[in-house]
């Protein structure tokens, strides 16, 4: 015997590294055309995002980590019984 009963607690949430999230190195995500206003902070990007609107790869990041710990958040609140 062990000694330890029931689950095992769930590991920590790997800590979010600000611009390693996403890889933007491909040329779709660069508009030739010239720059337009980033939809998350308004100031002009030629970067684009996966749907073609004008985005910092940076401010895209920062949304999606946003995005990413309000889902855990969410989750967490969910899974508690009190
Ligand atoms: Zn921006």
């Amino acid at each position: 015997m062990t000694g330890r009963r029931g689950r095992r607690r769930a590991p920590p949430e790997p800590a979010y590294v600000p611009g390693t999230l996403l890889d933007w190195t491909s040329s779709k995500h660069w508009d030739y055309d010239g720059p337009r206003p980033c939809r998350y902070c308004g100031i002009d990007t030629q970067l684009r995002d996966s749907h073609g609107s004008p985005a910092h790869k940076t401010c895209a990041e920062d949304a999606l980590a946003t995005q990413a710990a309000e889902a855990a958040d969410a989750y967490h609140q969910n899974g508690q019984t009190t």
